[in-house]
């Protein structure tokens, strides 16, 4: 039993060498990426519901490796927060979607998702600030997704730094609203611009047995009642989008409309538009 427990013991230290050894390649390839700005942007188009119209982008954070693949950013995130990159990534970030969108129509907006720790260390203001310095673009087309976790401890500050970038002109978004524990309890604190249903509840739309719909219909009257546009995320059949049409919904965005694509893939789908 002695000896077996040995090996196990080994055993498991190798799998633990091996968790390791990833955690410490990926932190380098981040660290890497973050000196020498190897991050991309894919933009997932945003379009109103009624006549389909596309009013803009989300920007998503992608890392791209020497075999071709992408590293997502779930992966990238929640390292760069430990490591304390986000604030340099999440300016470039900022920097890269302003001016990509800088380029684009000038009735489009693009969004851009924020972590609750560029707030903690101050960074989003000046970072915000540069970027609609840099690019000139317009700060009503920028669009700010924050999530409920910047809002369960918030201070005095956050709402401060909230209410200073609305007043430049930014909207402020909450994303993956529903999902946390508290999202509605944050509807009054802060005058949103908008809120994003998230994509949980179109997954849950199709199965049998959930009052899922019930719900959505009342979360985007709510929103409305409250002076705020609804987008639904994950949006991936024509019978969603029935549904969310009947509902009242303002914007839509999901597979069903269009997978993230690099700005080059927008630029060229947008010259094919104007041309036709
Ligand atoms: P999110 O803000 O909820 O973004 C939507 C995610 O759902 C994206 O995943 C998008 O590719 C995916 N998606 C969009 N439509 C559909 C659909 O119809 N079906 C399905 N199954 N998925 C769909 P992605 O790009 O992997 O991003 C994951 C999360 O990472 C984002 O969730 C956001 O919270 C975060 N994130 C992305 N970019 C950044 C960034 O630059 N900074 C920060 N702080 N977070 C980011
Ligand atoms: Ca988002
Ligand atoms: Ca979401
Ligand atoms: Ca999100």
């Amino acid at each position: 039993a002695k000896a077996a427990g040995r090996n196990c013991a080994r055993f498991f230290t190798s799998e633990m060498d091996v968790a390791l050894q990833e955690r410490m390649a990926l932190e380098k390839l981040i660290r890497d990426a973050a000196t020498h700005n190897d991050f991309v942007l894919h933009y997932q188009p945003v379009f109103e519901i009624v006549g389909r119209r596309l009013v803009g982008f989300e920007a998503l954070l992608r890392l791209p490796t020497a075999d071709g693949t992408l590293i997502p950013p779930a992966t990238i995130i929640p390292i760069a927060e430990e490591i304390r990159l986000i604030d340099k990534i999440g300016a470039w970030v900022l920097r890269e979607a302003c001016r990509t969108a800088k380029s684009w129509p000038s009735d489009l907006t693009v969004a851009v998702n924020l972590s609750s720790s560029q707030f903690e260390s101050g960074s989003v203001e000046p970072a915000v600030a540069e970027a609609l310095n840099e690019s000139g673009l317009d700060p009503h087309r920028l669009e700010l997704e924050i999530t409920e976790g910047l809002l369960l401890n918030h201070t005095h500050a956050t709402l401060e730094t909230l209410r200073r970038l609305k007043d430049k002109g930014v909207s402020i978004v909450m994303d993956d609203f529903g999902t946390g524990y508290s999202s509605l309890s944050y509807l009054w604190k802060f005058p949103f611009d908008k809120i994003k249903i998230d994509r949980s509840f179109m997954e849950s739309f199709a199965q049998s047995g959930h009052n899922v719909e019930t719900v959505v219909k009342t979360i985007i009257a709510l929103g409305r009642e409250m002076n705020m546009r609804v987008t639904v995320e994950g949006v991936e059949t024509a019978e969603q989008v029935d549904f969310l049409y009947d509902a009242n919904a303002d914007q839509v965005q999901g597979y069903f409309f269009g997978k993230p694509v690099s700005a080059a893939r927008v630029e060229a789908a947008m010259l094919d538009d104007r041309r036709s």
